[in-house]
């Protein structure tokens, strides 16, 4: 089967260092083995975006020479995708309507213990829930071998449309990820966590599983994940070349002397050429004093 693999940033700030090693790592893994790495805008969530992020990550990738395969897909323009597959699952019972609130889950133990499952409500005011007949408490990662995810994560009935209308991510990724043919998902190992459910959802929809592998998550001394929260700076577009490097240096390649007077496409497709998955740090999360960086 030819690899597919993907990048798919939410705009909710610049391109940041963590989020240009999960584009790199990803980029690499896919053109390592001559395959197609496509980009995806995860747009979903307007209240979080910032205006112009979603082309000034655009601009950035192509300023690390990062050339991604066909049109970038933007999740905004497929709410009739997502709705008519949650319609479905409505249809036949698979999902169902919830009027818990957070404040009630909270009282609950902080998990949703399927209150709302046998009540038949209607949609008003309610976000919907798919249901979780056969958790999945594990799964393999290509660098980390078996990933255990807690009980209570993976038994509970998750949100896949938000009460406020929102669709949410891991049923838009797992949507978006069987539609354009993504054979293997390389991320930040900040979305371990919700890989059960995506799996569970390709089980759902009757599809295979695909391979995973989460790349180390920058984070700052605090070990907070990079955002614009804890003001981690857009990269810069200009002088692209020594972040670029520290980003492999992250990685875990050992870059030969003399790189940082390569040029830009010399020191991506030596990259392509050198990757392979024993580099990687075993962390799953590694501080970085990068994104304080003035450069
Ligand atoms: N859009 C998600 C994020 O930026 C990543 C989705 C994914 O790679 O599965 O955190
Ligand atoms: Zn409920």
């Amino acid at each position: 089967m030819d690899y597919v693999g993907r990048f798919a940033p939410s705009p909710s700030g610049p391109l940041h260092f963590g989020s240009l090693v999960a584009a790199l790592g990803s980029y690499f893994q896919a053109k390592s083995q001559h395959g197609t790495w496509l980009v995806r805008m995860e747009d979903l969530d307007p209240p979080r975006e910032m205006p112009g992020a979603a082309d000034l990550i655009l601009k950035t990738l192509e300023a690390y020479h990062l050339f991604w395969d066909g049109e970038v897909v933007y999740q905004s323009q497929r709410h009739p995708i997502y709705q008519s597959q949650i319609e479905e699952w409505l249809t036949q019972q698979e999902a169902y309507y919830c009027q818990c609130t957070r404040k009630q889950i909270k009282a609950d133990g902080g998990y949703y213990l399927g209150h709302c499952r046998d009540k038949h409500l209607q949609a008003e005011g309610c976000a919907v829930r798919i249901k979780v007949d056969t958790p999945i408490t594990e799964f393999y990662d290509l660098k980390h071998g078996r990933i255990a995810i807690p009980q209570a994560i993976a038994e509970e009935d998750f949100i896949i449309k938000r009460r406020d209308g929102l669709y949410a991510y891991n049923l838009a990724v797992v949507i978006d990820d069987i539609e354009q043919g993504v054979t293997e998902i390389v991320r930040g190992a900040d979305l371990i966590e919700p890989t059960g459910r995506q799996i569970g959802l390709y089980n759902t929809l009757g599809k295979t599983p695909i391979q995973y592998l989460h790349l180390p998550l920058a984070v700052t001394e605090n070990g907070a994940k990079l955002s614009k929260q804890n003001h981690a700076e857009g990269i810069s577009l200009d002088n692209p070349i020594p972040t670029l490097l520290e980003a492999m240096r992250f990685l875990g390649f050992s870059l030969p002397k003399g790189m940082n007077t390569a040029k830009i496409d010399e020191i991506i497709a030596w990259g392509i050429e050198q990757w392979h998955l024993t580099q990687l740090p075993e962390a799953t999360q590694i501080t970085t004093l990068f994104s304080n960086r003035v450069s």
